[in-house]
């Protein structure tokens, strides 16, 4: 097995965002097409990429967007900070190859509870946890 990083540093265009996944009207899940449009969701978009810029690179050198994911886990804002139990991306390819990892204070780790994807090619998802970030309810 090529191990994750050597993966995508040869063959990048392997590793892709999905042109398509499951939307769960219920839950805050995006698709491509489609962001879920609840404040926490909207939150996480805005706030992201400032906050977890380490994270968002790494998430950069395998094609994924940080600004995308597949489903966020709101918790709830406590004064001005909103938690996140985690948030989830699809990753296109051979989970073997991803090696679970820290940046900084988040946990990036496979994970198999998540909303179906309804994606056809091999696939995992990816979670990232603990998210906090800045609460910006005064939009
Ligand atoms: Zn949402």
């Amino acid at each position: 097995m090529i191990p994750f990083r050597k993966a995508f540093m040869f063959s990048s265009s392997s590793w892709i965002i999905p042109s398509r996944g499951a939307r769960l009207p219920s839950r805050c899940t995006r698709t491509f097409e489609d962001i879920c449009d609840c404040s926490y969701c909207r939150n996480y978009v805005r706030e992201i990429r400032a906050t977890y810029g380490d994270v968002a690179a790494y998430l950069d050198k395998i094609g994924i967007e940080i600004e995308k994911p597949f489903e966020v886990i709101p918790i709830g804002p406590d004064n001005e900070t909103m938690f996140y139990s985690g948030a989830q991306y699809v990753v296109i390819g051979a989970a073997d190859d991803f090696m679970e990892t820290s940046i900084g204070t988040v946990r990036i780790v496979e994970t198999d509870s998540h909303p179906v994807t309804d994606i056809q090619e091999e696939h995992f998802v990816i979670e990232l946890s603990p998210i906090y970030l800045r609460w910006n309810h005064e939009e």
